[in-house]
C-alpha cells in the first residue's frame, strides 16, 4: 500500500468531489437545465459527419467566433476548454506562483481551493457580509494574486454588486475571475467590461443554462492580453470536435436559452413562496436555485428526500449556512413534486 506522502505535498489532503450513489432521482442537486437536452446541440449532434482522424482546430476558432459574434468582441477575448472547470485550472496555471496567495469569499463554489492548492497557491477565504454581498476592504487585504468569486454566487444564489466588483478590479494589483456559471440568469454581467479593465476574467460555462453538462465545454472571456497568455498555458486540443461543434450551435440559437431563463424567472417566486409554507427560510436568488434554511434538520431532509426519489444539495454542515440546503429550481410540476415530498418528510420528523 502506498502512503500519501507519495503525493505532491499540496495534494495530500484532497479528498473526492461529490459522487452520490443514484437509483433514477430526479436531480435537483446540480443546477442543470430542467428543460433537457439543448435541442440546437442535439441535432448538430445527430448529423455530425466529420473527420475524426484529424484534429479539432487547436483554438476552436469556430466556437470563439460564434462567441465573438454573440457579444459584439473579438475571437481573440476568448478561450475554450473542457468545462469552466479547465479555464479556472488555466487561470491558476497563468497567474499563481508556488504559495502565492488567491483570495475567494466564503461561502461559495468549494472547488476554488482545490484548484489554487492544485497549482501550489495559497487560499485565504473572507466572509461575505450578512446579506452574502462582498466585504471589498477585506477582499483586498490579504493582497491576492488572483481574486476569485461567482456572481451569481453558488450556493446562496445571489449576484455581488457591479459596483463592488468594479471597486476591486480597480484597486488591486491582481488578476480578478469573475465566475458566471449561472450568468444567462442574472440581470448583469462583466463580460461587456473585459476591454475596460485589462486585470479581469470572466468564466461562463455550456454545463448549466446551456444544459450540455455532459459534453463538459467552458469558456473565458478577457481583454486580449490576458486571453492570449491563457492561451499559451491551456493544453492544445483540450476542446473536442464533438464538443465545439455542438457548442456553436447552442449559441448560433438562442432561443432555448430564453425559454429557459423565462421559465426560471416564472418559477422562482412560485418555489420561494412554497418553501416559505413549509417553513424554510429562502435567501434572494438570481439564479436558477434557490438556498434555504431547512426547518428540519438538514440531513434529515436530504436523505429523507433522497429516499423519497428527489435529490437536492446539502450545505448544512459548513460555516455560514448552518443546515442549508440548495435545490434548483424546476418546472411547475418537478417544483410541486419536491414540494409535495418536502412536506411528508417534513410531517415524518
Ligand atoms: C456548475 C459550476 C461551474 C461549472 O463548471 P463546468 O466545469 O463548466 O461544468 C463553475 N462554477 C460554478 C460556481 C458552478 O456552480
Amino acid at each position: 500500500m502506498l502512503t500519501r506522502d507519495k503525493m505532491r505535498s499540496t495534494t495530500r489532503s484532497f479528498e473526492k468531489y461529490y459522487n452520490p450513489e443514484l437509483h433514477g432521482e430526479i436531480r435537483m442537486d446540480t443546477n442543470t437545465n430542467v428543460l433537457g437536452n439543448n435541442p440546437a446541440a442535439s441535432a448538430a449532434l445527430r448529423d455530425l459527419d466529420i473527420d475524426i482522424n484529424g484534429y479539432p482546430n487547436t483554438y476552436s476558432d469556430g466556437l470563439r467566433d460564434a462567441l465573438a459574434e454573440l457579444y459584439g468582441l473579438e475571437r481573440d477575448n476568448f478561450v475554450v476548454g473542457s468545462g469552466s472547470d479547465e479555464m479556472l485550472d488555466v487561470s491558476f496555471k497563468t497567474f499563481t506562483e508556488w504559495g502565492d496567495t488567491c483570495v475567494s469569499p466564503v461561502p461559495s463554489y468549494t472547488l476554488y481551493n482545490y484548484f489554487i492548492e492544485l497549482n501550489g497557491g495559497k487560499a485565504v477565504n473572507v466572509d461575505l457580509d450578512e446579506d452574502f454581498q462582498l466585504d471589498v476592504d477585506a477582499m483586498l487585504a490579504p493582497k491576492g494574486k488572483v481574486m476569485i468569486m461567482p456572481s451569481p454566487n453558488n450556493p446562496t444564489g445571489n449576484t455581488f454588486r457591479t459596483k463592488d466588483l468594479e471597486e476591486i478590479l480597480v484597486r488591486t494589483d491582481g488578476i480578478v475571475i469573475i465566475d458566471e456559471a449561472y450568468g444567462e440568469y442574472a440581470k448583469e454581467s462583466m463580460i461587456s467590461k473585459v476591454n475596460e479593465f485589462d486585470n479581469l476574467i470572466v468564466l461562463r460555462t455550456f454545463s448549466k443554462a446551456y444544459a450540455m453538462a455532459g459534453l463538459r465545454v467552458g469558456y473565458a472571456v478577457a481583454g486580449r492580453s490576458v486571453a492570449e497568455m491563457m492561451t499559451c498555458v491551456k493544453i492544445p486540443y483540450s476542446l473536442n470536435m464533438v464538443s465545439e461543434i455542438a457548442a456553436t450551435a447552442a449559441v448560433k440559437d438562442q432561443e432555448f436559452i430564453r425559454k429557459s431563463v423565462e421559465m426560471v424567472n416564472e418559477q422562482r417566486p412560485y418555489l420561494d413562496a412554497g418553501l416559505r409554507k413549509l417553513g424554510f427560510e429562502t435567501f434572494h436568488s438570481d439564479s436558477n436555485f434557490i438556498m434555504a434554511r431547512s426547518p428540519i434538520d438538514h440531513a434529515e431532509l436530504v436523505s429523507g428526500l433522497k429516499r423519497k426519489g428527489v435529490m437536492i444539495r446539502d450545505f448544512g454542515a459548513k460555516r455560514r449556512t448552518e443546515n442549508c440546503i440548495r435545490t434548483t429550481i424546476g418546472t411547475k410540476e418537478l417544483n410541486d413534486i419536491m414540494l409535495e415530498k418536502m412536506a411528508e418528510v417534513i410531517q415524518g420528523c
